[in-house]
């Protein structure tokens, strides 16, 4: 096994290399350490829980000195390396480290921040040139305060001296600042916004002492962060939490829980090592974990949901907060459904008032909104779920060099987009669906903002295939000479390939499974399974076409996808019992299937999870994307049956038909649902074991790349995996850019450059 680590931060100039070298060899591991452009490259070879302890004893061992940034890893494939050595700084590659990321708070401005008479004691914008606000205040290069959103504020004598004193922590700190001249929150009741009916405005210490009094009594709080507003309430208060819920109209989509420490996040869940490493990593996501049995908190964090999740604080404001507070609480994206994040004053109290009873406010601008990022530790891998602050705008390093500047445009749901120049992707923050005339105008202006931060003039535009997607109008709008359209499911897995090194004249089994993605037929396909190389792809076998009823509403109501599937399976689905829809119902929807009125054809292996959950009663309506499969995951989480259904692989199509006939079998026998959807689970882990098999025979190929959203499914992702690699096989999973859609940017970067 092979860890790849690319660190950046103050590790040059402060025995940064030799700590590794003497790490590595006293763990006995094979491989480089080497100075880069922005930090070091690490690549190190051994038994994996060899590598497992290398990470994590490179943050907690690090010389004092040093200061990491940003910390990105993944386990890949065997290279054969013979020793530990420093390499040679490489000294092509021009420097483009122009823009970091927002860090979380270091421990010597937590140590400024809570230490009485210190000038900065309880200040939340203490920051210095190892932590703080970047991406998000950033308003032009080069890195200088005038071009950051810190420009307002004029430093007085003390910070002055700071910033000019080489010896200082604070020498050149762009961010630099204090109580006497920087920056200052406000809390606002806004019935004084609206006409003055008995608000106030605290301000300062006095502000933040307030607003935890108020969170105390129930109330929520619409909180400025670092990359837009949090809705805040307390975590242990059901009903702030309905509340919440309400207003925002999210029904049951869990929403974060933040902690003060990694001590009040294992009092309510399960923390493995690696799950510990990536809550206290300096990117600070959030982390998706099982909940204890015992868990304090309320069950509408996570509605019906095994999971929480969870993350600590990763500003000083945040730390002072929870500190005085003494309990964790909910801090949600301020949006209302799937809008982006509010990020200004005028934004955030015309569209939270509704929502947040106060505002905790500052003066301090933030000039591009960035969300919260979220992983997931599944199969001993961290799995970015969404790439967003923290690690945006660190480039993903291409195994090769593009022959031109790319712009990709992204897909629809999830978007991201990114652009690419030499051996480097740079993909922005989570933008998100493009649904809402805010999310395209959030769109458009990241798109400009791309371009210009890294200074790209690109030659080569790269958009999905669907017609309908806003991301493809808007490259034929404003790039049809330079646009080339590109197949979903090839993207997922060109990024896939991508960010595991794959070689250009490799070849690799490829299985993108997702929800829905335009075909080459036009049709919704999401279940592929293809050999790849960077120049192309094969479709080779795909699920057994079946109809969406309704189309689009089928996403949100699982039981018409259930009736489609049971129409194909045993020919008519207007007597079946199992739903609960009277027999009009049922037979309306059959009719609109059997005459295919208004229901697309589709192969989408997401939609198969959802009829699945469906079938067995776990859920007929959702009120989030994806919500049946989550459901249906977590109830073969709680079984270790490892029966699995027949299944029928005929030419190119996987019959879903036999599986379903089981399925229903059981139910009708009054098998738990748990053992059902665990056989369901083991049967597709089958599925793609047996084709890897049968095109490793006709094709001699091993390498094989799991990608699309279906793989952000624990059971599913973790039995491929072990089964592939006890098999022989090098499975290839995602660890630096999301399988779902947020990843597809950095499979249309690679398509641009080899597809013209
Ligand atoms: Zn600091
Ligand atoms: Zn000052
Ligand atoms: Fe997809």
């Amino acid at each position: 096994m092979r860890l790849k680590i690319s660190i950046t931060g103050v590790v040059q100039g402060v025995g940064f290399r030799p700590f590794i070298y003497r790490l590595a060899k006293d763990i006995g591991l094979k491989g480089y350490v080497q100075n880069d452009t922005g930090g070091v490259t690490i690549e190190a070879e051994g038994a994996e829980s060899l590598l497992t302890d290398f990470l994590f004893r490179i943050e907690k061992e690090k010389p004092a000195l040093s200061q990491i940034f940003s910390l990105r890893h993944s386990f890949l494939h065997d290279k054969g390396f013979k020793e530990f050595v420093i390499k040679e700084s490489d000294k092509e590659g021009e420097i483009r480290v122009s823009v970091l990321p927002d860090i979380e708070t270091c421990d010597e401005c937590l140590y400024d921040i809570s230490t009485k008479g210190n000038r900065r004691f309880n200040y939340p914008f203490t920051n210095c040139t190892n932590c703080g606000p970047r991406f998000t205040i950033i308003e032009d290069l080069p890195y200088d305060r005038k071009n950051t959103s810190m420009k307002y504020f004029r430093m007085c004598a003390d910070c002055e001296r700071e910033y000019n004193d080489p010896s200082d922590r604070r020498f050149h700190a762009q961010p630099d600042a204090c109580p006497v001249c920087g920056p200052f929150i406000t809390l606002i009741n806004p019935t004084l916004e609206n006409g003055g009916m008995g608000g106030f405005k605290y301000q300062k210490d006095d502000a933040i002492n307030k607003c935890v009094e108020l969170i105390k009594e129930g109330n929520i709080i619409a909180i400025k962060g670092l990359g837009g507003y949090h809705l805040v309430c307390d975590a242990m208060n059901e009903t702030s939490v309905r509340i919440l819920r309400e207003r925002k109209q999210r029904e049951e989509r869990p929403v974060a829980v933040m902690f003060a420490d990694i001590e009040s996040v294992e009092a309510e869940a399960h923390v493995s090592m690696l799950e510990e490493r990536a809550l206290c990593s300096v990117e600070r996501p959030i982390v998706i974990l099982r909940k204890k049995k015992g868990t304090r908190l309320p069950d509408s964090i996570s509605p019906g949901n095994d999971t929480i999740g969870a993350f600590l604080p990763y500003t000083p404001l945040h730390h002072i907060i929870l500190q005085r507070l003494k309990r964790p609480v909910v801090a949600t994206s301020a949006n209302i459904s799937d809008e982006p994040i509010a990020k200004d004053e005028d934004d955030a109290f015309k569209r939270l008032s509704g929502i947040a009873d106060y505002f905790l406010t500052n003066n301090r601008k933030i000039v591009r909104r960035c969300d919260d990022s979220v992983v997931r530790i599944v199969a001993e891998r961290q799995i970015p779920i969404r790439r967003s602050r923290g690690f945006v705008p660190l480039p993903v390093i291409l195994p090769f060099r593009l022959e031109k500047p790319v712009l990709a445009l992204g897909p629809y749901m999830n978007n991201t987009i990114a652009v690419g120049i030499d051996d480097k992707v740079y993909l922005s923050q989570h933008v998100g669906d493009l649904e809402t005339p805010l999310a395209m105008e959030f769109y458009e202006e990241t798109v400009n903002d791309f371009l210009r931060l890294f200074n790209i003039k690109p030659e080569v535009v790269v958009s999905d295939m669907h017609p309908g997607y806003y991301s493809t109008i808007f490259g034929e709008m404003h790039y049809k000479d330079k646009l080339v359209k590109v197949q979903h499911h090839f993207s997922h897995i060109l990024s896939c390939m991508a960010e595991n090194d794959i070689q250009n004249d490799e070849e690799v089994i490829g299985f993108a499974f997702d929800g829905t993605g335009y075909g080459t037929d036009k049709t919704v396909w999401g279940s592929e399974v293809m050999t790849a190389s960077y120049s192309g792809f094969k479709r080779l076998y795909h699920l057994r076409p079946y109809r969406l009823p309704g189309g689009e509403k089928a996403v949100k109501e699982p039981f018409r996808i259930a009736l489609s599937l049971l129409y194909e399976t045993f020919g008519d689905a207007s007597e079946f019992d199992l739903l609960s829809l009277s027999g009009k119902e049922r037979r309306f929807y059959t009719d609109m299937i059997k005459k295919g009125v208004n229901s697309p054809l589709t192969t989408s292996m997401g939609r198969l999870f959802d009829g699945v959950a469906s079938i067995i009663g776990l859920k007929h309506h959702v009120s989030y994307h994806a919500q049946a499969p989550v459901m249906l995951e977590q109830a073969a989480q709680r079984s270790d049956e490892e029966v699995k259904y027949e299944f029928r692989i005929e030419e190119s199509l996987i019959d879903f038909r036999p599986i379903i006939q089981e399925i229903v079998r059981d139910k009708r026998s009054e098998v738990p649902i748990e053992v059902i959807s665990k056989k369901f689970h083991n049967t597709i882990i089958e599925i793609i074991l047996s084709l890897s098999e049968s095109l490793r025979k006709s094709a001699g190929i091993t390498k094989v790349a799991l990608s699309g959203g279906v793989f952000q499914n624990a059971i599913l992702l973790t039995g491929v995996f072990n089964k592939l690699n006890e098999r022989g096989f090098t499975p290839l999973i995602h660890q630096l850019v999301p399988p779902n859609d947020g990843g597809i940017s950095l499979g249309q970067i690679v398509a641009g450059n080899f597809q013209r």
